[in-house]
């Protein structure tokens, strides 16, 4: 899409890469701006195909399915970062959203790494391992604790294993990929910077929200965020800013941070909209989802700001989400998302609840 071209007009259709919940929440704002969207994924527990119009199962690699779908859409987005680089490829580029440099840059951690530092982020310290010589040697150089990580493909927490000791390390297998291993920051709050850029170039960030994890996925996210990310967002925010420019990035761009007592340590890149910005639905003036659709379709961006004194988005995870509905007869105002999916399983997301507040404690 260049810049150039006029807005999509209300009727157009959106493609979406990946049939998740972000897809779906995407789908469902695109629908209030009058558009039609299409997704594309693998067979799977595809939850977006209920928001859209229609919906490709066909593998990544599949020529002429991706040539079907490039030809039913106007334009083209996805909702996760790893989807195959050919998959993108094989889309004319004045169809794609944005360039397919993004995903290549965030679908490799040291690829990131790397691009984050020549902008002036800095990294927690980290080596690449391929084999147990590298794995010993980082261990050495970097010291632990420390977290070795697939450089590709991992995500909530997968592909990732703590290193609490030398010991540790001489018992743990290697997966058999390339791997980084990365010192444990001692941080005292994570958080993202969330923006979106339209294809004007104006960029805007939502606010940054205090994130915590747990077993390496994210549990809650919480606004105000406390002093720790107050005094660190702005710095982080030019680095996003530098990277979604550096990108010629068009849509919501997210990248997450640890709040060290060295200022803002870069973690990891995710060129889409992201799970620490669902709050943005109910507490702020324009959400993530709608603000990535009006973005992609050459439409005037909406304002970010933040409509509550206080905000809390929590993950429903696994069977928790079997009886979510209860929840709506709890305090707090709660904002009950579902996803749809079909199974429970321990570990998966299945929802999220927001509660807004105007009252402070
Ligand atoms: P990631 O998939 O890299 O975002 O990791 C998921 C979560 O694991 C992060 O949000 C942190 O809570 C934790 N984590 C990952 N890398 C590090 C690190 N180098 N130091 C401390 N915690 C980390």
């Amino acid at each position: 899409m260049s810049s150039s071209s006029a807005p999509l007009p209300p009727g157009s259709t959106i493609g979406i890469f990946g049939g998740g919940q972000l897809g779906r929440m995407l789908a469902m704002a695109a629908m209030q701006l009058g558009y039609r969207c299409i997704g594309y994924a693998p067979e799977g527990d595809n939850v977006a195909a209920e928001a859209c119009v229609d919906f490709f199962e066909n593998g990544w690699h599949d020529k002429a399915a991706l040539a079907a779908f490039a030809g039913k859409c106007d334009v083209i987005t996805w909702e996760f970062e790893n989807v195959p680089l050919e998959a993108v490829e094989a889309i004319p580029a004045q169809l794609l959203a944005t360039d397919a440099a993004a995903l290549r840059t965030a679908q490799d951690r040291l690829a990131e790494k790397r691009f984050v530092t020549d902008l002036g982020a800095i990294c927690a310290d980290h080596a690449r391992v391929e084999n147990d010589d590298d794995f010993a040697r980082a261990i050495e150089r970097i010291g632990t604790p420390g977290i070795l990580k697939t450089t590709r493909d991992g995500y909530d927490g997968k592909g990732q294993w703590r290193v609490g000791s030398a010991q540790d390390a001489r018992g743990l297998r290697l997966p058999g990929r390339p791997c980084v291993f990365e010192r444990q920051v001692e941080f005292e709050a994570e958080f993202s910077v969330i923006l979106v850029r339209g294809r004007d170039g104006a960029i805007a960030f939502w606010d940054s929200a205090a994130n915590s994890h747990e077993g390496g996925m994210l549990a809650r996210s919480v606004l105000p965020a406390g002093s720790a990310v107050e005094s660190q967002f702005e710095q982080a925010r030019d680095i996003a800013r530098q990277a979604a420019e550096a990108l010629g990035y068009v849509g919501v761009l997210t990248l997450e941070f640890f709040a060290t007592q060295d200022g803002p340590v870069f973690n990891e890149m995710a060129p889409r909209v992201h799970n620490s910005g669902h709050w943005s639905i109910e507490g702020a003036a324009t959400s993530q989802f709608e603000n990535h659709i009006r973005a992609i379709c050459g439409l005037p961006l909406g304002g970010t700001q933040t409509r509550f004194a206080e905000i809390e988005l929590r993950n429903i995870v696994g069977e928790d989400a079997l009886d979510a509905h209860r929840i709506l007869g709890e305090g707090g105002e709660p904002h009950l998302h579902l996803y749809g999916k079909s199974e429970a399983r321990e570990g998966r997301k299945m929802g999220h609840v927001t509660r807004v507040s105007n009252r402070r404690a």
